[in-house]
């Protein structure tokens, strides 16, 4: 749908310019050209804030990040928040591998459109790879990982753990881009770690009581998917949820943090909070409501990050919505009714934010799945060169693994193989 979109203006553009060709000098023609890329291209500013209690929050910058090493427009953006846990190593090696871990897992020789297309996949080899290389230093320290891409309006968000990530979107209703993988309140999760032999539980004290969160056991991890954490079962897994939607021109807020900002306000009184501030402002003022709220119980750590409309199209802050509804799990379309005509006839089709990918299955073999861009001569994961005889298909040993899908790629090395099925709890854990 979004490169059928995209594939259509740049049609249209096209027409456009055949039709002035006659008529108008080439400098003129060139500048109208940057005028259209232009409109193609968000503004992004940030900011970030935190205060910290343990130090192990992290964030991730990078504004100047190339699809194609050398080309200038090929930039696009990346932000992430980790929170670490149990040390701040895990948290540190994810800040510092991961982009590369993810990149590593594209052909830069593809076109924006195919790249796109393949970031939700190369997400998750890239999660995978950066897990398990991490737990290869044997240091048992674990992170949540919120990652997020920003290609002109397409905006791919990847998770791990409770550290949310939501969409404020100019006019529309607050939306939230990741999911939670604590086993309080995800029952998805509880039942597949459950499957994969974990025992999900609350911590008992003395005289048989339980308190605290729903905990996996042995390790007492209440995450049920993180990076790192060599100490608890494989079933804690670092396969993302990942989402990826294309903003309209009216531009939006991301607002990511840490769980000291969530436990502290919804994701309603958090996007309100630091509506119309600037995103540094905002940053700080997220953080601050949610100390008021609750107190410094934990590392607070907050970023915000706007997609600002590029120059002459419409300013940023349009009326809010007049009642806050509940957070809804997506939202289609602008809401013209509580908008001005002239808002409705500026915007035309522009206000809608198009959703363009979701999936958040833990299994291996979903979410790598057959992709003809994936070299047969690489592991799809660790990226180390195999040989055809050495490759083992992702779809080995699945339910699937009697038809012949078992010969399809992708392919993994010997070593990723035996993480997926420990990760699927086919084969027994570290140290258990
Ligand atoms: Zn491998």
């Amino acid at each position: 749908m979004g490169s059928n979109h995209l594939h259509k203006s740049r049609q249209r553009a096209k027409a456009g310019h055949a039709k002035i060709a006659s008529m108008v000098p080439l400098a003129s023609l060139l500048k109208l050209e940057k005028e259209n890329d232009k409109l193609e291209t968000p503004a992004i500013q940030y900011g970030q804030a935190f205060q910290a209690k343990k130090g192990e929050d992290f964030i991730l910058v990078k504004l100047d990040c190339q699809r194609i090493p050398g080309d200038g427009s090929s930039t696009f953006a990346a932000f992430g928040v980790l929170d670490g846990h149990n040390g701040a190593s895990a948290a540190i090696y994810a800040k510092e591998n991961l982009l590369q871990d993810v990149l590593s897992a594209i052909s830069p020789t593809l076109c924006r459109d195919e790249w796109l297309a393949a970031l939700p996949r190369a997400l998750v080899a890239g999660f995978v790879k950066t897990d398990k290389d991490f737990q290869q230093k044997g240091q048992t320290s674990g992170t949540t990982a919120t990652f997020v891409v920003i290609d002109r309006w397409t905006v791919t968000v990847a998770s791990v753990g409770d550290s949310r990530c939501i969409l404020d979107p100019q006019g529309c209703d607050i939306s939230t881009l990741t999911v939670d993988h604590r086993f309080d309140d995800n029952e998805e999760e509880r039942d597949r770690v459950t499957r994969s032999g974990g025992e999900v539980g609350r911590l008992s004290i003395a005289g048989g009581a339980e308190i605290g969160p729903l905990r996996c056991w042995p390790g007492g991890l209440c995450l049920s998917r993180s990076i790192g954490d060599v100490d608890v079962g494989e079933y804690i897994v670092p396969i993302p949820h990942v989402k990826q939607i294309k903003l309209s021109k009216a531009g939006g807020r991301l607002i990511m943090a840490s769980d000291g900002v969530w436990d502290a306000l919804s994701c309603e009184k958090a996007a309100s909070c630091c509506r119309g501030l600037s995103a540094e402002v905002a940053a700080r003022q997220v953080v601050k409501e949610s100390l008021r709220v609750r107190g410094l119980r934990d590392d607070t750590t907050c970023l915000v990050v706007d997609l600002l409309p590029p120059d002459n199209y419409f300013p940023l802050s349009l009326p809010p919505p007049k009642k806050q509804g509940k957070v809804k799990s997506w939202l289609f379309g602008w809401r013209s009714k509580e908008s001005t005509a002239i808002v409705a006839n500026k915007l035309g089709d522009m206000g809608i934010v198009e959703e363009l990918f979701e999936e958040g299955s833990a299994m291996l073999a979903d979410r790598l799945g057959s992709d003809a861009t994936t070299s047969l001569f690489n592991c799809a994961i660790c990226q180390i060169h195999i040989t055809l005889s050495e490759g083992i298909s992702v779809h080995a040993g699945s339910f699937f693994s009697m038809t012949n899908r078992t010969l399809e790629g992708p392919f993994l090395c010997t070593s990723c193989k035996a993480k997926k099925d420990a990760m699927e709890g086919k084969q027994p854990l570290r140290g258990y």
